[in-house]
């Protein structure tokens, strides 16, 4: 048994460029692939984080979704990873499915520069056919939830005699989630030698007792959070898929009154491709990064001081120090990893005693983050909505009018101009506004001035076309997460139940805020919304595609499933024997299965289907 240390505060540095990844002890193909990635700098939690693992050590990390915390565990086990062994030799236990399926591709893009790496995600509703040839041809690195790796375990398909590091991702969810027991059988049935890393947005009594019990003096890590952000600047975010962030982007070019901007990205690569993309909508941006030469970055900046310029896409590193009073707003088109770069940035704003804007984007994932990022400066972020058709439309016809205005005032230009007009009008017979309308048509040149109103897309449709989404945790409602409720007309309506109510405390916009961000549903499909003691019933059009319950399978509201289903208008008793998982109900407050019961169904959501078999405790 072993306890745990003091907390050692990992403070983000003052200077994020003090430490960088080869000061952390790593080296060769691994910072490579950083580079490839465009990393800059180790987030708080990675500079942290990176030597205690290096040197071998067991670590509890206090870190959430955003925090970098992927990179954290994955670059140390990466750097002392032996290809040559041909059982598993690392164990990465994560809550869900697509949270195994982040991790692997992280691990494989860390991974890019490293010769003869296998990594292979484990996780309910894949066949076991894939699972078993890749485990028979030899895995290195296993990333999994914890139901099916013990499924593995009890068939004997899994080899972890050999394991030597092994990760406990977002422990408090996996309790949440009911998987206590499997994670406690796997810390001990696996190698006592072996290093443990483990992850938690909280640190609740179960996990602390587990790092007590399974872990070996282990380093617990926290992110220090003492930050102010300046008062003079308006703090808000929007909630945006990934994939929304730059049309989100341009809607805030239009209708924000900004005189300069910085916009905050994550990677050096990410500021040029998003520079280049407003570049080619017409806005004068450029990209400065870590890798910029001095006198390069200069050049930029001077331009973005004298008018020049007014969109500079960044990265941490590169905007640091920079103080120019022109910069009206800061859009973090990527959220920063903590509170403190976060200050750093925002920080940019707001000079000279001026006022300033600051609007983060979030992705549904992020959330927790942004709340940490609250509670940390202390002041309150509040929502934004992605601003509409009518709103961009509105600004363009003022600036249209402004354009005119400017114009009239060119008094020499215009007498110019008068006798031609007047010449015109008499000989063609047009009266002068549609003279004015045709030499508008010139001036807007082949774009148009107004955009087009959305059409209003049945909900199938929208499906099909959002199928291909890239990221399926980031899925996010275009208007935010607080539609009002009102239904499209003419759609057919229908009851649906879902598994929370008031003894989860739930509220109606979480309910919406769930359905939308991560069902894809938009503002107009949502009705009346009744929350009962057990459940909720919200209304919804009738012609649901399967595909929205799938996306909804693995949802959660005060950490319960939600199992969307057609009302039936009685309580449901017993669960559905069908093995479409996502849809596949349970009763409420359901517990995991008792023993012999079935596993994770195809395509279930990896709850836990047995107690453990043994225990060393
Ligand atoms: P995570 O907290 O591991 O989910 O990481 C959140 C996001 O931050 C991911 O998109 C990572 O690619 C990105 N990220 C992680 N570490 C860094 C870093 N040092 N610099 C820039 N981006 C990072």
């Amino acid at each position: 048994m072993t306890s745990v240390d003091s907390p050692v505060e990992a403070a983000a540095p003052e200077e994020p460029a003090a430490i960088t990844f080869s000061d952390l002890g790593l080296e060769g193909p691994v910072l490579k692939a950083l580079d490839d990635v465009g990393y800059e700098t180790p987030s708080a939690i990675q500079a942290a984080t990176i030597p205690t693992l290096l040197a071998g050590r067991d670590v509890v990390g206090l870190a959430q979704t955003g925090t970098g915390k992927t990179a954290a565990f994955a670059l140390p086990i990466l750097a002392r990873l032996d290809v040559s062994q041909k059982t598993p030799q690392a164990l990465v236990l994560a809550p869900t499915r697509e949270l195994a399926l982040q991790v692997c591709e992280a691990f494989e893009r860390y991974a890019a520069h490293l010769r003869g790496v296998h990594i292979l995600p484990v996780y309910g509703g894949q066949g076991y056919g894939v699972q078993l040839s890749a485990l028979r041809r030899g895995v290195h690195i296993i990333v999994g939830t914890p139901g099916r790796i013990m499924d593995h375990l009890d068939k004997g398909t899994l080899d972890l005699s050999e394991l030597k590091y092994l990760v406990l991702d977002e422990a408090d969810e996996m309790l949440k989630m009911g998987f206590a027991e499997d994670v406690e059988t796997i810390l001990a049935d696996t190698p006592d030698d072996k290093q443990v890393a483990l992850f938690s947005a909280t640190m609740p009594a179960t996990i602390r007792r587990m790092s007590q019990q399974y872990l070996h003096d282990p380093e617990e890590i926290t992110v220090k959070t003492k930050t102010q952000t300046s008062a003079n600047i308006t703090q808000r975010y929007l909630v945006v898929s990934y994939a929304q962030k730059v049309d989100a982007l341009t809607r805030i070019l239009e209708v924000e009154n900004f005189e300069g901007m910085i916009v905050f990205v994550r990677t050096k690569n990410e500021t040029e491709t998003l520079a280049e993309k407003l570049r080619a909508r017409g806005y004068e941006a450029a990209a400065i990064n870590g890798d910029i030469a001095q006198a390069q970055r200069e050049r930029t900046v001077n331009q973005l001081k004298s008018g020049k310029l007014d969109i500079l896409v960044a990265t941490d590193v590169a905007a640091r120090g920079l103080d120019v009073e022109r910069i009206s707003h800061v859009v973090n088109f990527d959220i920063p990893t903590d509170s403190e770069p976060y200050v750093h940035r925002i920080g940019r704003t707001g000079r000279a005693g001026r006022t300033g804007d600051a609007i983060s984007f979030v992705t549904p994932r992020e959330r927790g983050l942004l709340a940490r990022i609250e509670k940390a400066t202390k002041q309150p972020i509040t929502q934004m909505q992605l601003p509409s058709v009518d709103e961009v439309n509105e600004t363009r016809l003022a600036r249209f009018d402004d354009r005119i205005t400017a114009a009239l005032g060119q008094a020499e230009r215009i007498d110019g101009f008068r006798d031609i007009i007047a010449h015109y009008v008499r000989n063609h017979d047009v009266p002068e506004a549609d003279v004015a309308a045709a030499l508008a048509v010139v001036a807007q040149g082949d774009s148009p001035l107004l955009l087009e109103p959305e059409p209003e897309r049945p909900v199938r449709e929208r499906f099909d076309r959002d199928r291909d989404r890239p990221d399926r945790g980031d899925r996010g409602d275009r208007g935010g997460e607080r539609p009002d409720r009102r239904p499209r007309p003419n759609t057919r309506m229908a009851q649906y139940r879902i598994a929370v109510g008031k003894r989860q405390r739930v509220q109606p916009r979480q309910i919406v805020g769930a359905l939308a961000n991560e069902g894809g549903l938009q503002r107009d499909d949502f009705g009346a919304i009744q929350i009962k003691s057990d459940f909720s019933l919200v209304e919804l059009p009738a012609d649901l595609p399967n595909e929205v319950f799938d996306r909804l399978a693995g949802t959660r509201i005060s950490g319960q499933l939600i199992e969307l289903r057609p009302d039936s208008g009685r309580p449901r008793r017993r669960s559905w024997d069908d093995d479409r998982g996502p849809r596949r109900p349970r009763e409420y407050g359901d517990r995991p299965a008792r023993e012999g019961e079935a596993g994770e169904a195809a395509g279930g959501d990896d709850r836990p289907a047995r107690k453990p078999r043994h225990s060393k405790r």
